[in-house]
Order: structure tokens, then C-alpha cells, then sequence
């Protein structure tokens, strides 16, 4: 049954409402040294601390030069030679020219550097070859061009890449502020689970969604911290909720579905769970649980999911709800789940009322700048880890959509 449940776009804008009171929150900021701020979130400016470049720089091997002057082809006195460290020179005397080398300080008086490859050798003099041309400006970037001191390189709220780390470096940011990473507890219920390392018996499975989840929590900026499994019964759920709750965020994995061992919805309601929604009208992931609970005196609340068990849910649910609640309590600012559109190149159906997300093979093709390509996987349904891992991506197909035909842009979130 799928009536009275939220769709897809009512429940996503649900959470992002919630994401973005939870953003703006104050968050504990620690500080990192730049070798380990990849993937931190910013909780300060990044501004440069000086004006960059520094000096006006030569982009190339070659002469700094008068661009008026090189461009009558005469022949020009080399003057002299600077490399990239040396303190400036100049200022340039006239119809001269100055050896550069790539990175070097341009001389004072100099508006443009000629390209090694472009100038004929004389003795002791050079020209601008007969089939060049040379404009002011060209191979130099201005003292500031790129950013003036103070300038913002990167504001709070921004996860950090190798572009933003490579900035913060040229700026001197030895350590950095980040947000503290939100701690993530992962408890996972089922009488049928035994741990990775054991031998299942008959109707018995190996817990996958454990360290699926902790994988996907890292990769989103969380830090795990993984619960001992828990049967499913009433009170040893209780418990282990219990001890989730000291965690900024839970997911619970199992036990939402409708069945007669599904306990965690009425734990939750024991702990005074602000209940936003049970079931999303989406497949994978339908019994999806969306909750907050009130911590000791109230005013601090647990983000609580109660993940369908199904690892391919469970991981479908996360990506793309727990995810946004997860960046907003990690301060990020960016934008999740990050949708992207490729090309399909098998049909694929929809159904009247649910929002379809199928595990799928997106291709990248490197040089070919043909767009990205993507297509289901053959999967056994959401319990089918093989197939899982033969896809990543999954590929949304709306509600109400009979049929998808090859050819068609179809949104991908990737995991
Ligand atoms: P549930 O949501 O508890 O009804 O579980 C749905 C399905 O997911 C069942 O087939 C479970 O065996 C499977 N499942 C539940 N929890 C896990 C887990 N931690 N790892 C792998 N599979 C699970
Ligand atoms: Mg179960």
C-alpha cells in the first residue's frame, strides 16, 4: 500500500527542510593540519594572505619583452636573464629583452614575455619570428590577477579538494578549522545475521549492511561507530537505541517493514520520536523511517533513519535522505545527493506509484567527450549484492513514468 505516504520529491524536500535547520546550528570546529584536511568541512574563510601572484609572472620559458617593440621583428638585446626564485629585475632598458624563465618575476618596464620557440637566436640578440605576432599582456599574469590579499579563496561550509587544499597551501594555512566530523552510530537488527567472519548456517546471512554503512558514512564525512548487532526483540532493540542516541545521528538498519519481528518503529516511539515519516514512496527503500529524538532535556535532537534491511535499500536510502541530514550535520554546504544526467542506453520500465532507483553501470568514457552512459544492471532484487557491486550508480526513474526508452537523459546519483 503506498496511499497516504509522501512521494519521492515530497519526502526528499522534507529532509532538505530539516537539513537546513540542522545546518545552521552552531557546530564544534576543531583545527587539522593541511596534510589531513582532505574531505574536512571548512569552518573558517580561506583568504589569501598576499596578493596572488605576488609579482607579475611569466606563464613561459622565454623574453620578457615590450610587445610593441618585439612586434617590428628588429633584433632586441638580451639585457639579461632572471629564474623562477630570483628577486626582480630590471627595469628594462629599451629594444632590450630579458632571458625568463617560467615563473620567474617579470622586469619592471617588460609588458609581455615571448615564447622561447617564437624568437630567432642572433648574437647576443634575439627577434620575434616573422609568422608571430606578440600583444601586451601575453604570457604574463599580473601581480593580483588571480586573487588580491584578503580576498575569500574558499568560505565556511565548503568541503575540501585538492584545489581548495593546493590554495589553502600558496596561502600559508599550515592547519586549518574544520567542522568536528558528526559521529554516526549503525546499529543493525536481525535474528538472522552472524558477524562477517563467521560461518552463516542454513537461513543465517553474513551482516553486509554494517560495513556498507560505515563505508558510505565515511565517504560522506561521518565517523562511524559501529553498535553490536541486536536481535530482533523488543527489549534488547530498546537498549541498543538506547545507547545510539548519545551518537548526532542513527541509522538503524532492519526491522521497518511490516512484518511480525519489525520492533524498531515502536522503540522509536518509546524514546518520544518526532516521527516525520514511515515509508517513502520509492523502490528500493519503501519502509524508509525518517525521525528525530529528543535528547536528555530536549534541546538537542538525534537525526534518526530506520533503514529497510535490504542492502540495496538500505544503501539507496541512505544516498539519498540520511545523506543530506548527514552534510548538513557536518556543516557542509554543498548541495546532496548530487544528481547527475546521462544517456540510457537500454529501455527501462517505471511504475504508477513509486519513484523507481535501479542499481545501474554508469560508463565514463575517457577523450571520447561523448556524455556519460548508463544502464541497469540485471539484478535479483535488493538483497542482490553481486549485482550491487557490478553498478554505481543508481538511476531514477519518476512515478507515474510508464517507460523510459533508450536514448533518453535520465538522472543518476553516484555512490
Ligand atoms: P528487514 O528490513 O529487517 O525486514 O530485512 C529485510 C532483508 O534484508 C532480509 O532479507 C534481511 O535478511 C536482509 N538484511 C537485514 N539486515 C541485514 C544486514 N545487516 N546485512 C545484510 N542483509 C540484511
Ligand atoms: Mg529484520
Amino acid at each position: 500500500m503506498t496511499t497516504g505516504l509522501p512521494s519521492y520529491d515530497e519526502a526528499a524536500a522534507l529532509v532538505r527542510s530539516r537539513a537546513s535547520e540542522v545546518l545552521n546550528r552552531p557546530h564544534l570546529v576543531d583545527s587539522v593540519t593541511i596534510a589531513a584536511a582532505y574531505g574536512r568541512v571548512l569552518a573558517q574563510s580561506l583568504r589569501a594572505d598576499r596578493n596572488m601572484p605576488a609579482f607579475p609572472r611569466s606563464t613561459r620559458d622565454g623574453f620578457a619583452c615590450r610587445a610593441a617593440e618585439a612586434a617590428s621583428h628588429e633584433p632586441l638585446t638580451v639585457a639579461g636573464s632572471i629564474r623562477a626564485g630570483d628577486p626582480p629585475v630590471g627595469p628594462l632598458p629599451q629594444n632590450s629583452v630579458w632571458e625568463i624563465m617560467t615563473g620567474a618575476a617579470v622586469p619592471e618596464g617588460a609588458d609581455a614575455v615571448v615564447m622561447l620557440e617564437h624568437v630567432e637566436n642572433l648574437e647576443g640578440k634575439i627577434r620575434l619570428a616573422t609568422d608571430r605576432t606578440l600583444d601586451p599582456g601575453e604570457n604574463v599574469v599580473p601581480e593580483g590577477a588571480e586573487a588580491q590579499t584578503g580576498d575569500e579563496i574558499a568560505s565556511p561550509g565548503t568541503r575540501l579538494t585538492a584545489a581548495h587544499i593546493a590554495a589553502a597551501a600558496s596561502c600559508g594555512y599550515g592547519a586549518i578549522n574544520v567542522f568536528v566530523k558528526p559521529r554516526v552510530a549503525i546499529l543493525t537488527t536481525g535474528d538472522e545475521l552472524v558477524a562477517v567472519t563467521e560461518n552463516p548456517a542454513a537461513g543465517q546471512i553474513r551482516n553486509s549492511n554494517a560495513a556498507m554503512l560505515a563505508s558510505l558514512v565515511s565517504a560522506a564525512g561521518g565517523d562511524p561507530w559501529l553498535l553490536p548487532t541486536t536481535k530482533d526483540e523488543a527489549g534488547a532493540i530498546e537498549s541498543a537505541i538506547k545507547e545510539a542516541l548519545w551518537a548526532d545521528m542513527a541509522l538503524i538498519s532492519g526491522g521497518v517493514s511490516a512484518g511480525k519481528f519489525d520492533l524498531v518503529e515502536p522503540a522509536l516511539a518509546r524514546f518520544g520520536a518526532h516521527v516525520h515519516f514511515t515509508g517513502v514512496r520509492i523502490q528500493p527503500g519503501k519502509p524508509l523511517v525518517y525521525c528525530e529524538i529528543p535528547r536528555s532535556a530536549g534541546a538537542k535532537f538525534v537525526q534518526v533513519f530506520g533503514l529497510p534491511g535490504n542492502p540495496i535499500s538500505s544503501a539507496a536510502t541512505f544516498l539519498l535522505f540520511a545523506v543530506q541530514i548527514l552534510a548538513a550535520l557536518s556543516g557542509s554546504r554543498e548541495v546532496s545527493p548530487r544528481f547527475a544526467l546521462a544517456r540510457l542506453t537500454r529501455d527501462v520500465k517505471g511504475k504508477p506509484d513509486l519513484t523507481r532507483f535501479i542499481p545501474s553501470a554508469c560508463m565514463f568514457h575517457p577523450f571520447s567527450g561523448a556524455p556519460l552512459e548508463v544502464a541497469p544492471v540485471n539484478w535479483q532484487g535488493s538483497g542482490d549484492l553481486a549485482a550491487f557491486a557490478r553498478s554505481n550508480c543508481f538511476l531514477a526513474v519518476p512515478e507515474g513514468t510508464t517507460l523510459i526508452p533508450a536514448g533518453e537523459l535520465v538522472r543518476i546519483v553516484f555512490f
